[in-house]
């Protein structure tokens, strides 16, 4: 059985992986930071627009077409997105939220160049 090592830096090491980094971090959210700096990524960070699970670009949805398969509790927010391709439906709950604030500092660490 292959180590570890073998398993994740034996490709980095034989340039297998032409856009490999090994994160240094430990902590979550400075990793999604070093991720973002060392790929350049902040003018491509278009959050929310694509299916969680199965990436399809996300559309806008009346509330009445997603009634039924809309938990209770939710039923009252203003805004919802569908997949298209899923059938997944999304609004700004408590994830949605923690997300946008993460996002949000990201934002601020790292600003996306102007065009
Ligand atoms: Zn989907």
């Amino acid at each position: 059985m292959a180590s570890i090592g073998e398993l994740f830096f034996a490709p980095l090491m034989r340039n297998a992986v032409e856009r490999g980094y090994w994160v240094r971090s430990t902590e979550p959210k400075q990793q999604l930071l070093e991720v973002v700096r060392r790929f350049d990524l902040a003018a491509s960070l278009h959050p929310f627009t694509r299916c969680m699970q199965c990436n399809t670009p996300l559309e806008e949805a009346s509330r009445e077409s997603v009634w039924e398969r809309l938990p209770p509790e939710v039923r009252k927010k203003q805004a919802f997105r569908v997949c298209p391709t899923c059938r997944r439906v999304y609004w700004e709950g408590t994830h949605h939220l923690r997300m946008r604030k993460l996002l949000d500092w990201v934002r601020a660490q790292v600003p996306a160049p102007q065009p």
